[in-house]
This record gives C-alpha cells, structure tokens and sequence, in this order.
C-alpha cells in the first residue's frame, strides 16, 4: 500500500494569452474546474501509475461544500482509499486559482481551506493504515506541525517516506535524516539549503545545493529540473537523467506526477533508475496535456 498525506483542493483554471501585470485587466479564455492539490494529484499518480495490486489510500481533510463532494468521488473513481478523508463542517475545501498562458506556465494562488485543518490527531487516528504501508508520500501544503508528526510517526514505523518540499519553505533540519527521498524542485531545493533559488541553473550548483542538503542529513534528494530532467543524488551514486522531449501544454502536476511515477514503480520493488524512468515517461505525458489530475496517465498509456 502507499498512503498519501497532504491537501486536496479545487483548481479554478484559467488560459490566459499572458500574465496579467499587477493592476492590469486581460481576457481570459475557457475556464474548467478539475480536482487538483498536490496531494491529491500524487494520490492519483500513484493509483494509476502503479500496478493494479498495489492500494492508494489519502489521510486529508475536505470542506462541507459542493467541491468537497466532488473532490471526494474524483478520488473513488481512481480506487483510492478514502477511509481516513474527514470532512470538516462548516468549512470550505481547498481551492487554487490557476492562470495557464500561451507557453505553458502556470501562476497560482491558494486557499487552504479545510486542508489548514489537517491535524496530528488526523495522523495518529490512520496509524492503522499507515502501518499497512511501505511508501508514506507528503508535501508541505499541509500544516507544518502535522507533516513533521506524519514524517516521525511514519519513520518510526520504518516506512519508505518521500517529501516533496512544495510549496517552498524552509524545514527543521533534523527532519531531513527522517526522510528516504526528497524529492523537490530546484527553488525548493535551494529554500531548503539556504541558498538563493536565483542562481541554481546547472549542475554544478545543483550538487553544491544538494551537499549542503547531504551535510542537513539526507540521503536520497531527486532535484525536479522541469524540461531539463531530475539531479539524481542517491545513496548509490549521482547523476542527471535527461526528460522525454515534448511540447508543453500546461505544466501543471508535472512534479506530482514525476512523483506519482517514482513512487509507484518503488511499491513494486522496482530499481531508483527504473522508477525515475517511470516518473520522466509519465510527467512528459502530462506536461502535453491540459489540468492537474486530467493530465496524468495510466501506466497502459506510459506504456504505449
Ligand atoms: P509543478 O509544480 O508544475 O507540478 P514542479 O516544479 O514540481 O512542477 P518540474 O521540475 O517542473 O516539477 O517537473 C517535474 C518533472 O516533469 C521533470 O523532472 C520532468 O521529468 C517532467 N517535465 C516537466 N516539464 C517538462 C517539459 N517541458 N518537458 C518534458 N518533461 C517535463
């Protein structure tokens, strides 16, 4: 089993030919709801990328409202485990206000919602299904107190845990050594070391990056680099593994999808180089098509 732990949200998206500057009224094209959250992207990640006997299940909270309900059977739909989803009354869910351009980047505010309402007793209440697991995934849109009890609870259990640091903030450093994979991006890799996000565009800084992060106590850190690949830093050696070569459409859950794959292909007992493998093919996919959890593929479709 792997279970997830983090947010759930709505995307409101956007295309817009360009980014607004600050002020400043454009016109936007069509607008589309679609389950996002990077929880719940890496949740469906793994449930379609990995083998059709390994189980999903998300710990996260959801609001009473309309979103909350649909939310909650996007999730069924892909098989995931939603036993430990609480609603919160009186409560709204997460949503993110997502505006695509023309090249495919993307620009995002949040509002954490029910999600801010994730709690430690939420943790210890799926302890049960965190012991069924091998892979425990997180990231930090969840209340920071929590992910840091989720991490403790789930190493001390000797799960596989995997953080992905996003959005960027900084961490305690002791929680470093209680993390198998790191898996973040290049800004949130240089937030977590303490460096300028500015200057990280090869892989020589990328490496200074990540010794600092070895020195903090990680092991294993996977540096996202978008359309340039993943900075691979592992117990059995580095290297930098190119990505799949495709247009952009809307980036959007590239990451939670890399992840999703990467995961998944662990659950199976499948190498680190084959799982990164799994990640890129699938993230590629992703990349070319509209949405968060619309865009991820199926492991058929990877495989095709
Ligand atoms: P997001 O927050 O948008 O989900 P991220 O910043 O967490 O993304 P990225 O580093 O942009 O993550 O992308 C994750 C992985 O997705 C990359 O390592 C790569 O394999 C794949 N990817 C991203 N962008 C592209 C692209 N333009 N072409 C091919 N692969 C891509």
């Amino acid at each position: 089993m792997i279970v997830i732990i983090g947010s759930i949200n709505m995307d409101l998206v956007l295309r817009v030919p360009r980014m607004p500057l600050p002020g400043e009224t454009i016109t936007g094209g069509q607008f589309r709801t679609i389950p996002g959250g990077k929880g719940a992207n890496q949740a469906v990640a793994c449930a379609r990328l990995s083998a059709d006997d390994v189980k999903v299940a998300m710990v996260a909270c959801l609001g009473d409202d309309a979103f909350g309900a649909e939310l909650r059977a996007a999730l069924r739909k892909d098989g995931i485990d939603d036993s430990h989803v609480t609603t919160i009354a009186g409560t709204a869910s997460g949503i993110a206000s997502i505006l695509v351009d023309d090249n495919g980047q993307n620009s995002i505010v949040l509002a954490s919602g029910a999600n801010a309402e994730l709690s430690p007793a939420h943790i210890d209440a799926a302890r049960g299904l965190i012991e069924q697991a091998r892979i425990v995934v997180l990231q930090l849109e969840s209340p920071l107190p929590t992910v840091i009890h989720a991490i403790r609870l789930a190493h001390a259990l000797g799960k596989t845990v995997v953080l992905n640091p996003a959005p960027a903030q900084a961490l305690p450093t002791e929680l470093l050594g209680q993390i198998d994979y790191l898996v973040p991006n290049e800004i949130e890799a240089a937030m977590l070391a303490g460096m300028p996000a500015s200057g990280i565009d090869n892989d020589e800084q990328i490496a200074a990056v990540i010794s600092k992060l070895r020195a903090a106590g990680s092991t294993n850190v996977l540096v996202t680099l978008g359309d340039k690949g993943v900075y691979a830093a592992l117990e059995s050696g580095s290297e930098h593994v190119d990505a799949q070569a495709v247009k952009a459409v809307d980036t959007t859950a590239a990451g939670d999808t890399f992840i999703g794959g990467f995961v998944a292909a662990l659950a199976e007992g499948r190498s680190e180089a084959e799982a990164i493998a799994l990640g890129q093919r699938a993230a590629a996919i992703s990349v070319a098509r509209v949405g968060a959890q619309t865009s991820i593929p199926s492991r058929r479709e990877v495989a095709d």
